[in-house]
């Protein structure tokens, strides 16, 4: 942790979105894996492969480029026909959704509850029925919340073996007493900046399923036999077979190196990050206008977002809020313009109009206030002051409009 982040910033310091901590020790790894000679997939991405599944209780982990590769090769790993339909919330990240179509198979989209932003059962067994039935369903864990995994399985009539977990936001999340992370079939991380556990890029499939490990690992790396990267060690061999399509997905050693030693303060960052969302649960609540993301579920929170909404008791939309936000110095992101909303799903899947209209409203309200663990109580509060000020600058100006009205 750098001394700066911690260090408390002037009420007037503008408080970005997102600020990435890449830890002294990260540094010091990359540079012993740089200083190694190997730099590319070697023992440092094995030894990551191992302490992460130790950290997620799962038998087998296998480490990618991103977890959208992750979700790639775990679906295609699932060895279903081509043109297969699988579920996926289209409250999602778009890479998500180009996953399954570069997998060879057909998304279809499901409608969230607008308060959780995650399907429901009767989303799902919804969206099953229009399609004529599904042959495998993503899960996304929104935000870090509980996803209840096997009740929606069990809505799509799917068995756990068919579920693909999207858990880019769930590192530390537990369903029930359940860390995320051996579930289904195959849970996919995402090691982008602005993560949970921040490398930079970077993904990892976990799974139970020998089988499943093999061909993910297998195929991360061109298809090659397993230890294709062994052939340059001193008595290996040229000698390598493929036996399937493989895509280029592996992890560096560089990168691995950093996982390791992010990992480390993991356990550190989630513990602040719940009291991040505590504080902003504490401050924001008060606010007219301003409805809290749900805390509910059955299980533990990872706190990679916290996502606010806003009703019309505001006064002001999502987009005039974050515009005042932003003119006063804080950053906010949107999590996300609905996959049916961008032109090429549009395009690709057909017009989604009155079909979704969970996702719709929710699109329109939702807005993500920073979260990050080097972020300081100072700042959550100029944070929730920002917002007061936008809610109270709302209150007069509908005072003022019912004046008008009424003289
Ligand atoms: C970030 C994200 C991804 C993609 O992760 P990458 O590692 O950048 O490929 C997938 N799904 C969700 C929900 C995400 O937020």
């Amino acid at each position: 942790m750098s001394s700066a982040l911690l260090a408390t910033s002037p009420a007037e310091e503008p408080v970005p979105f997102c600020r990435v901590t890449i830890t002294p020790e990260a540094r010091a790894a990359a540079d012993r894996a740089l200083a190694g000679g190997w730099v590319t997939t070697g023992p440092e991405v094995r030894e990551f492969e191992r302490e992460f599944a130790a950290a997620v209780g799962s038998a087998h982990a296998v480490a990618v480029s991103s977890c959208t590769a992750a979700l790639e090769l775990s679906l295609r790993a699932l060895e279903l026909a081509p043109g297969a339909r699988v579920l996926t919330p289209a409250m999602t990240f778009a890479g998500a959704v180009h996953a399954i179509i570069h997998a060879g198979l057909v998304p279809v989209l499901v409608d969230v509850d607008p308060d959780s932003l995650m399907p429901r059962p009767d989303h799902v067994a919804s969206a099953a029925s229009r399609c004529g039935g599904s042959q495998a369903m993503v899960v996304v864990h929104f935000g870090g919340a509980p996803a209840a995994v096997e009740v929606l399985a069990e809505a799509a009539r799917l068995p756990l073996g068919r579920v693909v977990e999207d858990a880019a936001h769930a590192l530390w999340t537990r369903v029930g007493g359940r860390a995320v992370g051996s579930i289904s079939a195959a849970t996919c991380f995402s090691f982008y900046a602005t993560k949970n556990l921040p490398i930079g890029e970077g993904g990892m499939v976990t799974t139970d399923d020998p089988q499943l490990a093999n061909t993910v690992h297998r195929s991360r790396l061109h298809g090659m036999s397993a230890d294709a990267w062994r052939r340059y060690l001193p008595g290996g061999s040229w000698r390598y077979d493929v036996d399937v399509a493989g895509l280029k997905a592996n992890m560096t050693d560089v990168s691995a190196a950093i996982g390791r030693a992010q990992l480390r303060h993991l356990a550190r960052w989630q513990d602040r990050r719940a009291e991040i969302a505590c504080r902003y649960s504490r401050l924001l609540s008060q606010i007219p206008g301003i409805r809290l993301p749900q805390v509910g579920g059955d299980g533990r929170h990872a706190w990679h977002l916290y996502v606010i909404q806003t009703t019309p008791e505001l006064g002001v939309s999502r987009d005039e809020l974050a515009a005042d936000l932003a003119a006063a110095g804080v950053d906010t992101s949107v999590h996300f313009i609905p996959v049916h909303q961008l032109s090429y799903f549009r395009e690709a899947l057909g017009d989604h109009h009155g079909l979704l209209p969970g996702t719709d409203s929710a699109a329109r309200r939702v807005l993500s206030l920073p979260m990050y663990p080097a972020m300081t109580d100072a700042q959550v509060d100029r944070v929730c002051d920002a917002v007061a000020d936008v809610a109270e600058a709302g209150v007069a100006r509908r005072r003022v409009a019912r004046g008008a009205v009424s003289a």
